[in-house]
């Protein structure tokens, strides 16, 4: 067990500069950049060694292992996200599972979840932990399905404006940006074009919802970068990072 510890506190110990170095080369914070560490696969104690060196950020792909994995680490003090494709019939689920839902990929999902959140609030008894929590909205990024990428999953770019716009209008959800999964290349260059798309459209989504007088919707989040080309992805402009190989080693395929 100590060898694994210290291997994910260097992978974590070796990341961090990785992130910090192409923070620097754009001229950015690193403070800017959030670190989720994608645990799939990997066993709750893996993520628990990944917490106490200091992550505070775990994504996972599936609401069934993320239900078997979190009761032992309910203790942790950590944000769970799911990042990948939610089925509608699970919504309920997931909204209880996690803080954060990164891969919306429909506006019929976006309202199981608002369905989901608001059966929840409902139940909230009255003087419930937490001030609000009444209404409590729980934050999604649109995962955006960019031209040319083979993935199904994802809200067209035509329809994302018309989509974001909808989303706004549920009160138990709170939209926080955008997310892409560019297809795997060898060369992480070629996944430049699709993280400076996201980029873009996050710039264009931004004004077109000041025009329609959304003026809260900042939407300050790009979640983009994956093991391979997370520093391409912070060079243009991520927010999050979603990492699992280069923290935790390879998966084994199943
Ligand atoms: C598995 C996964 C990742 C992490 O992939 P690595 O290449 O291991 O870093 C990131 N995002 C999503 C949506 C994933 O499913």
């Amino acid at each position: 067990m100590g060898v694994e510890t210290n291997s994910i506190a260097r992978n974590l110990d070796r990341v961090r500069k990785h992130i910090a170095a192409a923070a620097e080369r754009a001229g950015r914070k690193v403070e800017e950049i959030t670190l989720v560490a994608i645990s799939k696969t990997f066993p709750a104690q893996s993520i628990r060694e990944a917490c106490n060196a200091g992550v505070r950020h775990f994504g996972e792909n599936r609401v069934q292992e993320w239900e078997s994995k979190r009761p032992s680490l309910e203790d942790l003090p950590a944000t769970w996200h799911l990042v990948g494709h939610l089925q509608s019939n699970k919504a309920a689920r997931a909204a209880q599972l996690f803080h954060t839902i990164d891969s919306v990929d429909s506006l019929h999902l976006a309202r199981k979840i608002e369905d989901a959140q608001k059966a929840a609030a409902r139940v909230q008894p009255v003087g419930a932990a937490g001030a609000g929590s009444e209404n409590r909205r729980l934050p999604v990024l649109i995962q955006v399905h960019l031209g040319g990428e083979e993935s199904k999953s994802g809200v067209e770019e035509a329809d994302l404006f018309s989509v974001a716009q909808a989303i706004l209008e549920l009160p138990h959800l709170e939209l926080r940006g955008l997310m892409c999964l560019p297809p795997y290349a060898e060369d992480p260059e070629q996944a430049r074009p699709y993280f400076r798309r996201l980029r873009e459209l996050q710039e264009d989504l931004r004004r077109r919802l000041r025009g329609s007088h959304h003026l809260e919707a900042t939407l300050p989040e790009l979640s983009m970068g994956m093991s391979h080309d997370f520093e391409v992805a912070i060079e243009e402009g991520a927010t999050q990072v979603r990492l699992g190989t280069a923290l935790f080693g390879s998966r084994k395929t199943k």
